[in-house]
């Protein structure tokens, strides 16, 4: 992965869904306004005219009126938009009004025969498509729709890494799942893949993380939802950020090296080691509260604290795995009687079930 064959070039940004004309102009005249203090260029101006709501009670998109509005703000400030489309009647309301760059949504991507219809809408009309990973954790699928747009001879194709929908994500909106979108990048170099850190956060609070992470596996863009009045947007409230809270974003990430100067190879392998590192981390602390929950199985079950059979199983889950190297074996073996000890230690401490909530430590 250190080898990343495309730089960082793509800068999407825009609102989840355009609102009204005003929201859509504003947005659009501060963007302007930054743009010369970003390191890269905002390619695409993204907005949702049709939104696929879980609720279809909740605000589903202004509709073809903002086609309108979108083409006013291209003359006015430059930037090309770039819109959700989901059927082929979205595909030529946007060809009737100018419109040719479009993306693919989470949801519509789970689904080939849309994708079938959609790439057969867009066959001959010179179409970026910006294909987003389907919302199920699906490889192959996201291959075979950026596929299925190649064979309708689009003339250009992003792929966009958005997150997946899974029930073991505790924290974020959707789960990055990053070896997912490595597997993407690995089966395809030739095309630019972008991360969309605002679909998988779900609050502002993480995409900076997520939008660096991303970076440093060697995206090639981002696409981020900016709102000029997050507080008040009518979706994804919580992950938009203002057109300023955006270029902060784009100006404060540490962007990959792209030279073979040995200070670049080594930010490179630093950036990796990071993320590396990020898992670890997370994955421990998940390894600590399962062993609490085994804790407290063993004391209400009264079974002993220490198995010594259940341990050897772990370490030679481990050796399977080992490079095949005598001090890395040696290394292994110190970390893993660590964190059994460390394990144990906390089972011991782990509150009895049978004592009274307010009289545990
Ligand atoms: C969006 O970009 O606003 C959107 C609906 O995206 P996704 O399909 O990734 O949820
Ligand atoms: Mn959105």
């Amino acid at each position: 992965m250190g080898n990343n064959s495309q730089p960082f070039r793509y800068l999407v940004a825009g609102p989840c869904a355009a609102e009204s004309e005003s929201q859509v102009y504003a947005t659009a005249q501060r963007l302007h306004e930054l743009a010369p203090t970003l390191p890269y260029p905002v390619a695409f101006f993204r907005a949702g005219v049709w939104k696929p709501r879980s609720n279809g009670a909740d605000f589903c998109g202004a509709g073809e009126q903002a086609l309108d509005w979108l083409r006013d703000i291209q003359r006015e400030f430059g930037f090309t938009p770039c819109v959700e489309v989901a059927t082929t009647q979205h595909v030529e309301a946007c060809l009737a009004h100018g419109v040719t760059v479009f993306w693919i949504g989470a949801r519509t991507s789970v689904n080939p025969f849309s994708i079938q219809a959609i790439a057969d809408a867009v066959r001959g009309a010179g179409a970026t498509i910006l294909v987003k990973n389907p919302a199920i954790p699906d490889l192959k699928l996201w291959l075979g729709n950026v596929e299925r747009f190649e064979r309708a001879g689009a003339a250009g194709i992003i792929a966009v890494h958005r997150g997946f929908a899974t029930a073991q994500e505790p924290q974020l909106r959707n789960a990055p799942l990053w070896e997912i979108a490595n597997a993407f990048k690995v089966a395809r170099p030739d095309l630019p893949l972008l991360c969309d850190p605002s679909h998988i956060a779900g609050d502002t609070q993480y995409i900076k993380q997520i939008a660096q992470t991303a970076i440093n596996y060697g995206c090639n863009g981002l696409m981020v939802e900016v709102h000029c009045d997050p507080a008040h947007a009518l979706s994804d409230a919580s992950q938009q950020l203002t057109p300023d809270a955006f270029a902060d974003l784009i100006r404060s990430l540490n962007y990959m090296a792209t030279g073979d100067a040995p200070e670049d190879l080594l930010r490179r392998e630093r950036n990796l080691i990071h993320n590396i590192d990020s898992q670890i981390s997370q994955l421990l602390a998940q390894r600590m509260s399962v062993v609490d929950e085994i804790a407290r199985i063993k004391r209400e079950h009264h079974i002993p604290l220490l198995q010594p059979g259940q341990w050897n199983n772990v370490v030679s889950h481990y050796q399977e795995q080992a490079l095949p190297d005598p001090e890395y074996a040696e290394f292994l073996h110190s970390f893993l009687e660590l964190l059994h000890q460390h394990s144990l230690k906390r089972q011991q401490a782990s509150p009895d079930p049978k004592t009274p909530k307010n009289q545990q430590p």
